[in-house]
């Protein structure tokens, strides 16, 4: 049954197989795992003259005339038609923009639960509210909590969850598909409900506590699923060899250094060094604060491949951060006689053929990039050493495709997230590390504050004070436009995100949660603000060459202030620049604001990080906040940040900061949202002694197979 296709669920045909491949999900079992990202909360029914103005409300109605369609204007109609209150006898006019096919849907003397915003304009009226018919004598029977679905165009959410329902019951009744796959004795210990219930009730919670317990369940599935399936596929990797980097010699780069080397960076240097001299493949990490200069350190090591006759290559997670490494390596690399080439998504087809011939002839020393290294024809003639930058980013999927590739040679993943100790192991497994605990001498504090809406006619005019002192500004938004729409016309209520594993759940009304700053409309507010300074806005959906010309114009100091999502986050380096503003900063992870207030303080002049939080602060927010006031070390942040947030952060792979995740095959549906650090490590914990026990998973083959699927998508096949 598993691994039936989609298709044979009744009512997915054609189109909505196709619509349902785009999800990723094409067999039946990928469909019970296709979980909600929120849930509408229905439960609470009321009497239309309870309903507030404000937010959606449920009732029932018993419609009372029959549908008409009335023509507003060419191509647009008005569905209409009056329902009735049960025992108030109050009447509510329905109206339905452009849906002519609802026509039929309702019919005089049925009734349903309305569900939507209750207007008063003379009598009641609602705009399109969802709507589900009551079976006379099964009122009770509606859920309280309706799942809202990841979708797609030519699927509505109510298509999905009913596809699911029936997806639900077929493998309900297949002994196979609802094996659990933890060991009893391990599902008793840890406190989790059966694979069946969680199943049923991620996709129709009877309730909010059993919601939690299905959520709870299904996130240490995950969790644990990925810790054996990187158990499993780390024991692979780990008997080859790699080059032997006998002639490593430092000196031709510190002669070129304008600087001397900090003693932390001379140490891992030569933790590089001695490792990379010898043919058992280096797996190390180089964490360090932003600013402690790892990126001469990857530079030696890359020198270190070449000097003794091989190939090295350097990986970034976006363009930006490649292009940057590439004009600052590129000029060191020429003066050593290495040559150097970048390999972008924008870098032109013909440009690319020529890359990749190079590489495969070994006439190319050293290549930078971002994960198009990793796309296929992309070989090597002789290659030593993998370096990735900001390696916590990237997906976990791209992390196992680069240890395939990077099979025979060294790697060295830099990171400035110290991640937590706990998460690291289990990650990283036997990932050693290189910490450089020092600053280059002279680096400054940058003050940072938290602030809200009411200083921001204060904020704009320490805006007006930097630039005026010849400093540049980076305001940070959330968003790029308009909150995204959620799908349908739906607005969920709960979100997966807010659901703590360790209380009940308290349903959030969407509409309570602050507006975001939005990069585009906060650009013209500032222009408006400050109408003699040049701003510009940059954020990660434009073409790369804009991105390019927007950045280089802020470079050269022409744009004074610069508006964008966190597509500046990793590595730019602009010494002028003195302020960091971050709006909406309680959106924001405490490594990031960190990493975000590393982009100033990198001239010789005071500066300065301005957290601006939303309206509605909640005293916990500000508390997280807060902790940047104090706290400057990257370590202690990270470490505040797990504590406080949980492992969501660490796990996921980039959310290149519109919203939009550089995901790599692996993709945690539920787990990325998780807020439990201690699950986390549980689970961690369990599978590696799981692994110890039975390296091939042979005593528990439904787990073996599911972990097998997390890390092999399906493709789907034919029934
Ligand atoms: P990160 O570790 O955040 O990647 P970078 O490697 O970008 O940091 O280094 C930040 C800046 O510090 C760069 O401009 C670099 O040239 C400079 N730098 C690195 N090492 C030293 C040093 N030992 N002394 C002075 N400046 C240094
Ligand atoms: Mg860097």
């Amino acid at each position: 049954m598993v691994e039936t296709s989609v298709g044979a669920l009744y009512g997915v045909g054609a189109a909505r197989m196709r619509a349902f491949a785009k999800l990723g999900v094409h067999t039946v079992e990928d469909l019970l795992h296709h979980y909600p990202r929120a849930y509408e909360y229905r439960g609470d029914v009321k009497l239309l003259r309870d309903c507030s103005a404000e937010g959606k409300s449920a009732v029932i109605l018993t419609v009372a005339t029959a549908p008409r369609v009335h023509m507003i204007k060419r191509g647009m109609s008005l569905l209409k038609f009056r329902a009735t209150e049960d025992g108030t006898g109050d009447v509510c006019e329905i109206t339905y923009f452009n849906q002519n096919y609802l026509k039929d849907a309702f019919s005089v003397g049925m009734c349903c639960r309305f569900f939507g915003k209750v207007e008063k304009k003379g009598g009641y009226t609602m705009g399109s509210p969802a709507y589900e018919e009551i079976v006379e004598g099964h009122e009770d029977e509606l859920p309280p909590l309706l799942p809202v679905y990841p979708a797609t165009e030519g699927l509505s959410q109510k298509q999905i969850a009913a596809s699911a329902q029936m997806a639900l019951r077929m493998a309900l009744t297949d002994a196979e598909a609802m094996a659990d796959p933890l060991p009893e004795a391990l599902r008793h210990e840890r406190g989790l409900c059966l694979y069946s219930y969680a199943l049923r009730n991620i996709h129709r919670p009877t309730d909010t506590q059993a919601l939690a317990a299905a959520k709870k369940r299904l996130v240490y599935d995950e969790l644990y699923l990925f810790a054996l399936g990187l158990a499993t596929t780390r024991s692979h990797t780990k008997s080859a060899t790699a080059p032997a980097c006998t002639k490593a010699d430092i000196s031709p780069l510190t002669a070129l250094l304008p600087y001397t080397l900090t003693g932390a960076q001379s140490r891992a240097i030569e933790e590089i060094r001695r490792e990379m001299m010898t043919d058992v493949p280096m797996s190390r990490m180089l964490v360090g604060d932003v600013g402690c200069g790892k990126t001469v350190c990857a530079a030696a090591a890359m020198l270190f491949a070449v000097q003794s006759g091989y190939q090295a290559a350097l990986m970034a997670p976006t363009e930006i951060l490649a292009r940057q490494h590439y004009a600052e390596l590129s000029e060191l690399f020429a003066k050593l006689n290495i040559s150097c080439a970048l390999l972008i998504g924008a870098t032109t087809a013909a440009k690319k053929r020529d890359i990749r011939a190079a590489l495969a002839s070994g006439a190319l020393d050293v290549v930078i990039g971002t994960q198009a290294l990793l796309s296929d024809g992309v070989e090597f003639a002789n290659s030593a050493l993998m370096v990735t930058d900001e390696q916590h980013r990237f997906g976990v999927g791209q992390r196992a495709t680069l240890s395939e590739k990077n099979r025979y040679a060294h790697l060295l993943v830099m990171s400035a997230t110290p991640i937590p100790r706990s998460l690291a192991l289990g990650l990283y497994g036997d990932l050693d590390i290189s910490r450089i605990d020092e600053m280059p001498p002279g680096r400054q504090v940058v003050d940072t504050f938290v602030v809200d809406e009411s200083y921001r006619a204060r904020l704009n005019a320490f805006i007006a004070k930097q630039v005026a002192a010849g400093g540049q500004v980076y305001v940070v938004c959330p968003a790029i436009e308009e909150r995204e729409a959620v799908a349908d016309d739906m607005e969920a209520d709960v979100y997966l995100e807010d659901i703590s594993l360790r209380e009940s759940v308290h349903p959030v009304p969407a509409d309570d949660r602050p507006p975001l700053k939005n990069a585009m409309a906060h650009t013209e507010y500032l222009r408006d603000a400050l109408p003699d300074i040049p701003v510009a806005c940059l954020h990660g959906k434009m073409k790369a060459a804009e991105k390019e010309a927007i950045m280089q114009a802020f470079v050269r100091g022409e744009t004074k202030v610069l508006v964008s999502t966190t597509v500046i986050e990793v590595g730019v380096n602009v010494p002028s620049a003195t302020l960091m503003i971050v709006e909406n900063a309680e959106r924001f992870g405490l490594s990031q604001l960190h990493q975000l207030r590393g982009r100033v303080g990198r001239g010789k002049a005071k500066s300065y990080c301005v957290l601006v939080g939303g309206e509605r602060l909640g005293e916990t927010a500000k508390q997280r906040l807060q902790v940047m006031h104090t706290q400057h070390d990257g370590f202690e942040i990270a470490q505040r940040d797990l504590l406080l947030r949980g492992p969501g952060d660490f796990l996921r792979g980039t959310d290149n900061g519109d919203g939009i995740r550089q995901s790599g095959g692996i993709h945690f549906r539920l787990a990325d949202g998780c807020d439990d650090a201690e699950l986390l490590e549980i689970a961690m914990q369990d599978a590696r002694m799981l692994i110890e026990r039975d390296p091939q998973l042979l005593s528990v083959p439904a787990l073996r197979r599911r972990m097998e699927r997390m890390f092999t998508p399906s493709k789907g096949t034919l029934n």
